[in-house]
């Protein structure tokens, strides 16, 4: 009998009124492993409510005492490290060793909003007219929600909740109905990290789900991570119902090698940004942009001997982890052969081919594969594949590979490979990125600063966490303020006033 997952509200696991199912499989062996119920509209709409009920006794509380609990929760993440990273490698099929980095880099967000006591503060000047004092202050919002990919079941909603949860704000999520089971688990922690129960709720659901949090008066903002055309569409249904929206989507992710790189530096990074999680990453590279011919030559070489050595097999193994697991779904595995097959048809030569890899198992397989001399108008280029895919696509010049990153459609992460600091500090200018690494391949930033990516990668003014993760799950109120000395000197003023 395989498992069901529920919706955690008020506190605890329930079962909402939906009797709607959604399949869970296990990608390393192709067998489905359980289900996970979809929340109706009315469910929704009840869980909306919990949260409601919760904000006022929450945000009240003071705010050292609200981090008093964050540090409880991270202190029970790194507890439960194992039995979480094990949750995800589970379902969503990345190994063991990447589910655990996953965990990392969302805790560190749990340790970034450990600090909002001093990160909420407002700003305050004295005398800015006579007997007159301005200050600001950082309130939250009230509910906020968040609906999240299935690439990073854990790390994604652990962007969001703490910082929301830290300034005051309850939090609605609403996890990829794919791999649910580790989402869960970070809400139960912190329940039991002494959490107020309704602070935090977890509905589980579809279209159904996202359109009742999108369109709800009680939610105030609404955060999503996923691809484009959802993202799109999530930015402007919740916009139009009157929400502040950041809604971050797809990506494809150039690294230009220099002539003057350590090629053997640039091979060894590509291949772990390129094929590490199978490539199911957003700031993921998939397209190797090297400068001159014979840059590119040398490239391919070193790439394809490393190819060889690529271990592809289960997420969670008894010995040494492999390099890179199974994709999520069979149809995912479906649309990604899809894709080598119109790279194929398009005219772009494919050097390795990861369809021919023979697992021996029904687990959703597929090895690492390269395209070379791809170029702009072919789909393989133009669209995010999000699966071992790399495609290498050359450049004549530095100049032809800035022009060709910036007129993609996505701007979320990219990288240079180079010695040569004159090269590296103009492309961190002129680049249309948002967030670019510098002999780095997967840029992105720590909890401590802002998550973000430019053009179609991102709809919304402000990044996930950092300051504007600070900012977006605040709204700022500004009291300029005179008490009874300085009364004394006010008069009657019709005009507009000057200080
Ligand atoms: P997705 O867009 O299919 O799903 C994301 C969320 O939206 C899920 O919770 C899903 O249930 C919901 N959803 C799906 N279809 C919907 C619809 N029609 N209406 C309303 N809600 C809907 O994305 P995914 O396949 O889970 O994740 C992979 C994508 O996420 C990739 O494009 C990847 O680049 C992107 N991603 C981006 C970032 C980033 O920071 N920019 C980070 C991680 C993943």
């Amino acid at each position: 009998m395989s498992e069901q997952l529920t919706h955690f509200v008020d506190g605890k696991r329930a079962a909402l009124d939906s009797t709607r199912t959604s399949p869970i499989f296990n990608p390393s062996t192709g067998r489905q492993s359980g289900e996970v119920l979809l929340a109706s509209k009315a469910d929704t709409e009840r869980v909306i409510a919990s949260s409601q009920a919760a904000f006022e006794q929450w945000s009240a509380f003071s705010p050292l005492k609200r981090a008093r609990v964050l540090f409880k929760y991270k202190a029970l993440l790194e507890t439960h490290a194992d039995e979480l990273a094990r949750l995800i490698a589970k379902e969503h099929g990345k190994v063991l060793s990447d589910a655990r980095g996953e965990l990392t880099r969302g805790l560190e967000v749990v340790e970034f909003a450990c600090g909002m006591p001093h990160l909420q503060k407002g700003e305050h000047s004295l005398n800015v007219g006579p007997g007159i004092d301005s200050y600001s202050m950082m309130q939250p919002l009230g509910v906020c929600a968040g609906i999240t990919p299935f690439n990073f079941p854990a790390m994604v909603p652990l962007w969001m909740f703490p910082i929301a949860i830290a300034a005051g704000n309850t939090f609605v999520l609403k996890p990829s109905e794919k791999d649910p089971s580790s989402t869960l688990r970070i809400a139960e922690l912190f329940s039991e990290a002494g959490l107020p129960d309704g602070v935090l709720n977890v509905v589980n659901g579809d279209k159904e789900a996202v359109d009742t949090l999108l369109t709800d008066p009680r939610v105030q903002a609404v955060s999503f991570v996923g691809s484009t055309p959802i993202a799109e569409y999530v930015y402007a249904t919740a916009s139009a119902h009157g929400k502040r929206v950041q809604a971050l989507g797809g990506a494809k992710n150039h690294m230009v090698i220099m002539p003057d790189a350590d090629l053997d530096q640039a091979a060894d990074a590509l291949m772990g940004a390129a094929y590490g999680s199978a490539g199911e990453r957003c700031m993921a590279i998939s397209v190797a942009m090297p400068v001159g011919e014979k840059t590119a030559e040398a490239l391919r070489e070193k790439i394809l001997s490393r190819l060889d050595e690529l271990r592809v097999g289960e997420s969670i193994t008894d010995g040494p982890d492999h390099d890179m697991g199974p994709l999520v779904s069979r149809q995912h595995l479906e649309k990604v052969s899809g894709y080598i097959e119109q790279g194929i048809n398009e005219g772009a030569e494919l050097v390795r081919d990861g369809r021919r890899l023979d697992h021996g198992t029904d687990g959703f397989f597929i090895g690492g594969t390269l395209f070379d001399h791809v170029k702009p108008g072919m789909r393989i280029y133009d669209e995010e594949i999000f699966g071992p895919v790399l495609v290498i696509a050359r450049a004549e010049s530095f100049d032809a590979a800035v022009k060709m990153v910036n007129d993609h459609e996505f701007g979320n992460g990219t990288a240079i490979f180079t010695r040569d600091g004159d090269s590296a500090r103009q492309y961190c200018e002129r680049i249309q990125v948002g967030m670019v690494g510098v002999n780095v391949p997967i840029p992105v930033p720590m909890a401590f600063h802002s998550f973000g990516g430019w053009k179609r990668s991102l709809f919304g003014a402000l990044h996930v966490h950092g300051a504007d993760g600070v900012r977006f799950y605040t709204r700022m109120k500004t009291v300029t303020a005179r008490w009874p000395s300085g009364l004394r000197e006010a008069t009657n003023q019709y005009t507009m006033p000057t200080l």
